[in-house]
């Protein structure tokens, strides 16, 4: 949430995307009607509030200033403008987000790739929306098939064994792919699809004597949807038999599930399954459920834990955890109970970490998956077990040195060995007295001394390039409001004071910015730092053209997230601008503008003191008179600011 966050092209002004342009897109697009079109929003006073779509909350924080064309969430500090809230709320990147803004807007978006590129780029887009449009087709068509088609009652049987409800199967778009060779080839055919595009998409597959078949036969469906929202592979699973099936059609080597190869819409390691469905969820709890299969994915959501996905049949990758990542920060991996369930949970940290996504463990008894568990007869378990699992789920750490117990033997060697495989994911913890927690936790866990600990995590903390010690970055802006200090401040105060009254200054002339137009704001050029003076001056700069503030540049100006989300906030006003908040911002600008100015001629008292003192003992009296005289002057000067304007 930082200018940083912006590519260079788009905040600099040279290379691809024109900052003029970038403007072009923001100006143009109603920020109100745009969130308005993921949440109902409510007039309150100079905004518009919601209930925030990034966090959740029952009272609304989530404030929309049409005027200044930003928002801001007094609860989670999300803040922006119009292309970062659908970047967030769509969980695509800059780039992408200026695409579907400017489209929106009607802005053209001047290209400056070479015109064979463009028209590469065109032959892709045209393909890829065939391919979709042919795979859309083919779910709405399984979809039909699950009702009427024969022999589809063994689909729906399945679906009713695990009480899957129907209003699921609708939502998940769940199918049958029926007992034929050429269903959906027929299907498509009738649509005007070429069997080319349909072979493509993975749908079809080419007959040895010409002409096409189906790739899935006989198999529940579920359909693979993209970020997108578009169908764009399917997941098909075995189903029971019967005799008078035609011979060949379902193989009996066939696996248990078969997908989609990989086509130009579709490559699993970067999908996930049930995306669509959960990623409001996801957004809303900043939190994930990763899952194995796709059955425990829609038993998952049946239960009301919506922001359940899996991996497509792959172990979980860095591309899908790049993906979660964009909606969520938390993730609980509840894998099944049994090794291979272990194995891949072990082998998630590093993805996780990577990402900078926080792993925590459901732990599943032995031998039961998500969806047998919720099914389970057992009143331990079912939806409040897994409710209790999903609550007390340890951090994947803590899952790791607990676990490794299991496989301690008392021999040194094998201690090490097992600590070997926990260190890598303690040196992954960003948090430093996360961090120390762990090392002691795997102490006492593995009867290691700490020593040892230490050195073998300090190992891999080097392997990845990072300290033992991890400073946090500091805040350039003073968060604290103005105060007025001691008249002779010592060094460390003075800065303190000195930060307090820029914070002040910018803080008032946000709130009311009619308080821009403050003559003595002139002198501010040599009392303040160049982030405090580029900000007022911006500010001063769009109040003269056009008396209104352009949030999005301001806080463009913001040198690092934690001042931007300082600024964001004096920029949200929570009280409207009555004539007793003008005079409160007014009293405030001024005691902060004498603070300054004090603060200032201090600085140069001392600085001739200093000249003055190497004057005389150079014996160059002269100029000795002349560093005194200026010295009187300043010091009358301050006498003189402090009657008037202290
Ligand atoms: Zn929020």
């Amino acid at each position: 949430m930082s200018p940083s966050d912006f590519p260079p092209s788009a905040r600099g002004g040279s290379g691809v995307i024109d900052r003029s342009v970038v403007d072009q897109v923001r100006q143009r697009t109603d920020l109100v009607e745009l969130v308005g079109q993921y949440m109902p929003l409510r007039r309150a006073g100079m905004n518009w509030i919601a209930r925030c779509p990034f966090h959740e909350e029952r009272t609304p924080s989530f404030n929309v200033n049409a005027e200044r064309g930003f928002y801001f969430c007094f609860g989670c500090k999300a803040s922006g403008d119009a292309l970062k809230f659908y970047e967030q709320i769509e969980g695509v990147n800059f780039v992408e987000a200026l695409r579907a803004l400017a489209e929106k807007a009607g802005v053209e978006l001047p290209e400056t790739r070479d015109p064979e590129r463009i028209a590469e780029d065109r032959r892709q887009r045209d393909l890829g929306e065939r391919l979709a449009a042919a795979c859309e087709l083919a779910a709405a068509y399984y979809e039909r098939c699950l009702v009427d088609a024969p022999y589809s009652e063994l689909a729906r049987d399945v679906l009713s064994e695990r009480g899957v409800a129907e209003e699921v199967t609708a939502r998940f778009r769940l199918g049958y792919a029926p007992a034929r060779w050429d269903g959906l080839a027929e299907h498509l055919k009738a649509q005007k699809v070429s069997p080319a595009d349909a072979e493509l998409a993975g749908l079809l597959m080419p007959g040895r004597n010409g002409g096409w078949y189906d790739r899935f036969r006989h198999r529940l469906m579920f359909p693979v949807v993209d970020r997108a929202g578009r169908v764009v592979a399917f997941s098909g699973r075995v189903l029971p038999v019967t005799e008078d099936m035609p011979e060949g059609l379902v193989p009996e080597d066939a696996g248990k599930y078969i997908n989609s190869p990989e086509t130009p819409l579709y490559k699993k390691s970067e999908l996930l399954y049930g995306l669509g469905s959960a990623r409001t969820t996801m957004r809303q709890k900043a939190e994930a459920i990763l899952v194995e299969g796709n059955f425990d994915v829609v038993q998952m959501h049946q239960h009301g834990f919506t922001e359940t996905v899996a991996p497509l049949g792959t172990s979980f990758t860095e591309a899908q955890a790049r993906l979660l990542r964009r909606f969520a920060e938390n993730v609980v991996l509840l894998f099944d109970g049994d090794e291979a369930g272990r194995k891949a949970t072990a082998a998630a940290y590093s993805v996780c970490a990577e990402v900078g996504l926080a792993a925590r463990v459901g732990v599943l008894p032995a031998k039961m998956d998500p969806d047998s568990y919720l099914r389970s007869a057992d009143p331990e378990f079912g939806l409040e077990g897994m409710t209790q699992i999903l609550h007390g789920a340890p951090s994947l750490v803590e899952w790791l040195i607990s676990t490794s117990r299991t496989r301690l033997r008392d021999a040194v060697p094998q201690r090490i060995a097992a600590l070997r495989i926990i260190a890598p994911a303690i040196a992954a913890v960003r948090d430093i007295g996360e961090r120390r927690a762990y090392i002691s936790q795997a102490v006492h866990t593995l009867h290691l001394d700490e020593s040892v600990v230490e050195g073998i995590v300090r190992e891999n903390l080097r392997q990845i390039g990072r300290p033992m010690e991890f400073t946090e970055q500091k805040s350039t802006l003073p968060k604290a409001r103005a105060g007025l200090g001691e008249l002779f401040p010592s060094a460390g105060e003075a800065r303190v004071m000195d930060r307090k009254a820029q914070a002040a200054i910018v803080a008032s002339v946000l709130w009311c910015p009619q308080l821009l137009e403050v003559p003595e704001l002139a002198e501010l050029n040599t009392l303040v730092d160049k982030i405090t003076w580029s900000l007022v001056a911006e500010a001063q700069r769009e109040w003269a053209e056009g008396q209104r503030l352009d949030a999005p540049t301001l806080l463009d100006l913001a040198p690092n997230p934690a001042d931007r989300q300082w600024l964001a906030e004096q920029l949200s006003p929570t009280e409207a601008e009555t004539p007793e908040l003008l005079a409160r911002a007014r009293a405030m600008l001024m005691g902060a503008l004498t603070t300054l100015r004090r603060l200032h001629i201090g600085r140069v008292t001392a600085e001739l003191k200093d000249r003055s003192f190497a004057a005389g003992v150079d014996g160059d009296h002269k100029s000795e008179a002349q560093v005194l005289n200026e010295e009187l002057n300043m010091k009358r000067e301050l006498a003189l600011k402090r009657r008037v304007g202290g």
